[in-house]
């Protein structure tokens, strides 16, 4: 897309801007405070003042529940200065709840140039490292757009996939570049889409140098999809002729146009897809790819090694750090391995600041009571919980994200991503927190009550090894007679516990489940006394006897296999949870 001197402009503006960092995020905050100082929100804190120690001072750090009732006047139409001058455009519906429902983070033009801006320096970095920028070829990209709502105001409310999917930048200028026709991407039946991504992704498999997705779990997914259906669309490419079942005109009219009878083609695809194993399967089937694209790092990386089982040695490609709130990072080393993976920070998009934690064992503790440090000031190997202000009406907002300082390029940090702050389970996007998966379990247990059961313990994992993947809750129950449990379980009952848990998790993991992009939750009930042996096996490794908790979830193989060894049952729900 670029051309050679697009290129060198580009890495120049990284060496640019890492090495002006703190000059840049002075003038960021400034201009913040300049245009902003007037709102309602930032006046109730600064009353005009622009200067840094009085935004430091007075500006208080908040979560998304603190801005909330000035983000909802906003989206139900007051158009006063309430956070922001510029006007708000839409908003983007982040994988972060609140309520149960997407948080929504205001938009406004700015996070349009933004945007292409990262997108353009996140290309430059690749053809560096892959110096292919003359080599011609298309990348199959599988990506959903997913449906938009309107908010009481008006205002769209989807995204930034779904948004950036839709600008006229992305359609112009990187839809033609990716083997998927654009209006594949927005059928609104997964399945229609996924199998018209993959079918153009296969006629055009010469021409491929990259595949991938946003998340490994797509990637994932997708070949899960292949899997089930290759020989549907070996026959299709065959005969020319799209499946009946593909009904959407769009899906139709943009597939047509490359389908074309090639039993050659057909063929090969299906001796390689009907091999036993299909390790190296993407390698094989798409055999120009030089990578594979789709972050692998915080909660993606427990898919690291299926997706590598199924690369053949292609590299995994996770090229940026973002949220709806920012962006935030650009990984400079786009084929480093995902353990290594770092993102630098690029002082122009926000003002970031970092408030230190503590990192103890296995697990965060409290916050260190100290004050958050600037972008420049933060210290190598310690860990940061990331606060943006940005130009879209967000101060000092904590985005939620644990991020690690592994170096400097030139004067700009560079951050692993460790984790989300209280998220123990995560399958996609989705987000479950200690108190949700007490939530969940306290409404299933119920349903057990009245049968005279007792839950003792429970613990929870997430089960990757197969696509996709899905929660795991193990359950140790007693009766109120005694310790035995073997006296049979109802599987009615069972389930129903089951379809509770799922039914009282949040907005975004429901949403995966009816997509069937995560699987039925799980109950495995373990036999009597299996969480003593987990605790001896916790103690074994240097555990307290007197201040062990239990885990909320395993992280250990070692502990899993001592739960696994010892399920009596297993229940998961045949029905789906209501999304709202
Ligand atoms: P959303 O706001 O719904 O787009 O979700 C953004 C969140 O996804 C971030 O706050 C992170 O928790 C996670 N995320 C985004 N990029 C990465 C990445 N490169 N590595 C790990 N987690 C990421």
């Amino acid at each position: 897309m670029a051309s050679t001197n697009d290129n060198k402009d580009g890495l120049k503006m990284i060496e640019e801007l890492t090495t002006n960092a703190q000059q840049i995020q002075e003038q960021v905050l400034q201009q913040i405070l300049e245009t902003n100082g007037g709102t309602e929100y930032l006046s109730r804190f600064i009353n005009g003042q622009t200067d840094k120690q009085c935004f430091k001072t007075k500006v208080p750090i908040v979560t998304y529940e603190d801005v909330k009732p000035y983000i909802d006047r906003i989206a139900n139409g007051e158009t006063s200065n309430i956070l922001v001058t510029e006007p708000v455009v839409e908003f983007y519906t982040s994988t972060g709840t609140s309520g149960g429902l997407p948080k929504l983070i205001p938009v406004t033009a700015q996070v349009y140039n933004q945007r292409v801006l990262y997108f353009l320096l996140s290309n430059c970095l690749m053809n560096k490292q892959l110096g292919d920028l003359d080599k011609p070829g298309k990348r199959m990209q599988v990506l959903f757009a997913k449906p938009e709502t309107e908010t009481a105001g008006g205002f769209k409310a989807r995204t930034v996939l779904t948004s950036l999917l839709k600008d006229s930048w992305f359609i112009t200028n990187v839809s033609k570049l990716c083997t998927s026709p654009i209006e594949t991407l927005f059928c609104s039946d997964n399945n229609q889409s996924m199998f018209c991504q993959l079918l153009s992704g296969l006629i055009q498999r010469d021409e491929v140098v990259s595949v991938g997705s946003t998340f490994a779990t797509v990637v994932l997914r997708a070949i899960k999809f292949l899997e089930d259906h290759y020989e549907e669309l070996c026959s299709n490419i065959k005969t020319g002729r799209l499946s009946d079942w593909i009904t959407d005109s769009g899906c139709r009219n943009a597939v047509s146009l490359i389908l074309k009878p090639n039993p050659e083609l057909s063929d090969s695809i299906r001796n390689i897809c009907s091999c036993e194993s299909w390790e190296g399967i993407l390698k094989k089937l798409w055999p120009k790819a030089e990578y594979i694209r789709g972050i692998t790092t915080g909660s993606m990386s427990q898919y690291v090694e299926t997706l590598e089982f199924y690369g053949g040695g292609l590299p995994l490609v996770s090229s940026i750090y973002m949220c709806s709130e920012a962006i935030c990072g650009l990984n400079l080393e786009p084929l480093a391995k995902p353990s290594d993976v770092s993102y630098t920070f690029l002082p122009n998009m926000a003002y970031f600041e970092f408030l230190p934690v503590n990192k103890d064992g296995a697990t965060m503790s409290e916050q260190i009571q100290s004050e958050p440090v600037d972008l420049v000031n933060v210290r190598l190997g310690q860990y940061y919980e990331l606060l943006v202000t940005t130009f879209a009406g967000l101060y000092r907002y904590k985005v939620g994200d644990i991020l690690k300082v592994t170096g400097f390029h030139n004067n700009a940090p560079q951050f692993q991503f460790v984790e989300t702050q209280n998220v123990i389970l995560s399958v996609e996007s989705d987000k479950t927190s200690e108190s949700d998966l007490l939530k969940a379990v306290t409404e299933a247990k119920t349903l057990l009550d009245p049968l005279g059961f007792i839950l003792r313990w429970y613990t929870s994992y997430v089960d990757t090894s197969s696509i996709p993947g899905h929660y795991v809750i193990f359950w140790e129950l007693m009766t109120k007679e005694g310790d035995d449990n073997t006296k049979e379980l109802d599987p009615m009952i069972m389930e129903e516990c089951c379809y509770k848990m799922e039914e009282s998790l949040g907005f975004i993991y429901k949403m995966y489940r009816k997509e069937n992009a995560i699987a039925a939750l799980e109950i495995r009930v373990v036999k009597q006394a299996s969480f003593e042996a987990l605790m001896d096996y916790y103690v074994t490794q240097g555990a307290s006897v007197s201040q062990y908790k239990g885990p909320a979830c395993i992280k250990s193989k070692d502990a899993l296999k001592i739960l696994d060894s010892r399920v009596i049952a297993r229940f998961s729900s045949p029905r789906k949870p209501k999304l709202l």
